[in-house]
């Protein structure tokens, strides 16, 4: 048997690209990661991303390329977008331990030539004055509260009392103050914050991207060459922006006819659960089950949508959307998702609407599951109590019997092992047996699922769980699953076409 190896491909030796394609690259080779690593150039691996990475959109492979960015002087405004990426590691100079001078500030370049420069300069110049003369006295009175200890040092006390003074002070600065940032990220991330920044509607933030672009270029050439401006990001904001302004007086007066839109909404609930019961009453879909799911989840979405870009509370919002009408409804979710491009990702808003499911699938088809980080999942161990599924090109080759009688010797062991150690038992259960998993997400990370797995190049098990969970969505949330971009396919199709039995 070979030996178990664990290793660094260190980013002293390497460049970010090289280890990102020298991991990318076990997918295909048999080969150990050091010799991969060995055979790997700049230029081959800039060859190997612009085809897979950028040309397939295969960009979870971007992840293994890591680098640092250190920001500095750039305003508290243009920070909020840099942080504004979840999955990157930040570290921001503390308006909590450390003082702000005079010119700490940035100038909005959309003021440049504007009459009221002079003045926000000057604000901003009063508040940081103010701000400064603020810190003696109120360090003053802290001193006097807290005086020093026996044998404390002089800086141990300035340390201990600091934040205490600088905590109050700060209300003073205004979100034009600088800050230095350092952010890191994979290049998958800062592709994206990229795109996000270049996409922004304020020039500093975009000046930054076009900055950022430039020297993550120099370390992660082809990871980074194409993030541009983004046309959904831009749009979708500015679209539901105005949308809100235009619509909103219309939505008041309209709320009577909301009851009979309720009225409506529960018939369809009606048709559903029969639908529900027609489906389970087939024995067909019982492996996937929608077992709960937010019921004013679309409304939610929209709420928030609007909510982004508009001043008022949620509470209206969520009421304005619940006022409308359902052709109206769905004018807003063209506005939302209307110009979502196959690569481009939903607003963050489509996270308020969650689902929870229920699986069963083939163990192969849960390893590529798993892969799907944003969703909880609840996986069971790894067992052959629940059947096995048969690969349809299998009985056809004529090897059904074989292929039947190993999984029935791997079921007898499998039982064997699970009376010594129910953990040790799942070493003997094969790929072809089924698994339960509990899931739950949102449905922006339903849009990648479905999307991604479903896609002609994903294995047929897979396909047929995307098929089924978004067959399962798209009934309860018709409005804005609509704008999924899935192929031609159906779990009933995949099923027939690939497989004797699941
Ligand atoms: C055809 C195909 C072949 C594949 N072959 C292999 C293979 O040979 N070997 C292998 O190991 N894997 C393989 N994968 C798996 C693939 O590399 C991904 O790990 C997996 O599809 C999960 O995708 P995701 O990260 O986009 O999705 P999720 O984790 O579900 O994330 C959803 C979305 O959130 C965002 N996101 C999530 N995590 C991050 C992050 N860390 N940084 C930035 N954005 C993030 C992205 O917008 C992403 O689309 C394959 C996938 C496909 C579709």
């Amino acid at each position: 048997m070979p030996e178990r190896e664990i290793y660094l491909l260190s980013p002293r030796a390497l460049s970010p690209e090289t280890i990102a394609v020298a991991f990318a690259k076990t997918s295909r080779s048999p080969e150990s990661f050091r010799e991969i690593a060995a055979e790997l150039s700049d230029e081959s691996s800039a060859k190997f991303h612009e085809k897979w990475v950028v040309g397939y959109g295969h960009a979870s492979v971007a992840e293994h390329a890591v680098l640092h960015i250190a920001f500095e002087n750039v305003s508290r405004v243009a920070i909020e977008t840099i942080e504004g990426n979840r999955l990157a590691s930040y570290t921001e100079k503390s308006t909590r331990y450390q003082k702000w001078g005079m010119d700490d500030f940035t100038i909005p370049p959309e003021l440049d030539g504007h009459p009221l420069r002079d003045e926000f300069v000057n604000a901003i110049r009063l508040l940081f004055s103010t701000y400064a003369e603020s810190l003696d006295p109120v360090k003053n009175l802290i001193v006097e509260r807290s005086p020093r200890r026996e044998n404390e040092s002089a800086e141990a006390y300035d340390r201990r009392i600091r934040s205490q003074y600088v905590d109050r002070c700060r209300f003073l600065l205004p979100a034009a103050a600088n800050a230095n940032v350092g952010m890191t990220a994979t290049a998958r991330v800062i592709e994206m914050t990229i795109r996000k920044m270049l996409s922004h509607p304020l020039a500093e933030v975009q000046q930054i991207g076009e900055k950022m672009k430039e020297v993550a270029k120099a370390e992660a050439p082809t990871l980074v060459k194409y993030a541009e401006a983004n046309e959904y990001a831009m749009k979708a904001g500015q679209e539901i922006g105005n949308w809100g302004l235009e619509n909103r007086d219309w939505g008041l007066e309209n709320r009577d006819w909301r009851l009979e839109n309720r009225d409506w909404r529960l018939e369809n609930r009606d048709w559903r659960l029969e639908n529900r019961g027609w489906r389970l009453g087939n024995g067909a879909s019982d492996w996937c089950s929608l077992i709960d799911y937010d019921r004013e989840g679309e409304d939610k979405i929209l709420a928030a949508a609007i909510y982004r870009f508009d001043e008022i509370p949620y509470a209206n919002a969520l009421a304005y959307v619940k006022s409308l009408k359902e052709n109206e409804k769905e004018g807003l979710a063209a506005t939302l998702l209307g110009k979502l491009g196959r690569y481009d990702v939903p607003l963050r808003e489509l996270e308020y609407s969650t689902y929870t499911f229920d699986l069963v699938m083939d163990q192969g088809a849960y390893a590529e599951f798993k892969r799907h980080r944003m969703m909880t999942q609840t996986p069971q161990r790894l067992t052959t109590r629940l059947g096995w599924t048969t690969p349809l090109l299998i009985t056809e080759a004529g090897f059904g019997s074989r292929y039947e009688a190993a999984m029935e010797t791997a079921s007898n062991v499998y039982e064997k092992l699970h009376a010594f150690n129910p953990d040790v038992a799942q070493y003997i259960v094969p790929n072809g047996f089924n698994r339960r998993a509990l899931a739950q997400f949102n449905l922006r990370e339903a849009f990648a699922f479905c999307q991604l797995r479903s896609a002609a190049n994903a294995h047929f098990s897979i396909r047929r769980v995307a098929q089924k969970i978004y067959e399962d969505i798209s009934r309860v949330h018709p409005l804005l699953t609509k704008y999924m971009k899935l192929r031609e396919e159906t779990w009933q199709s995949v099923e027939e076409n690939y497989f004797t039995r699941v």
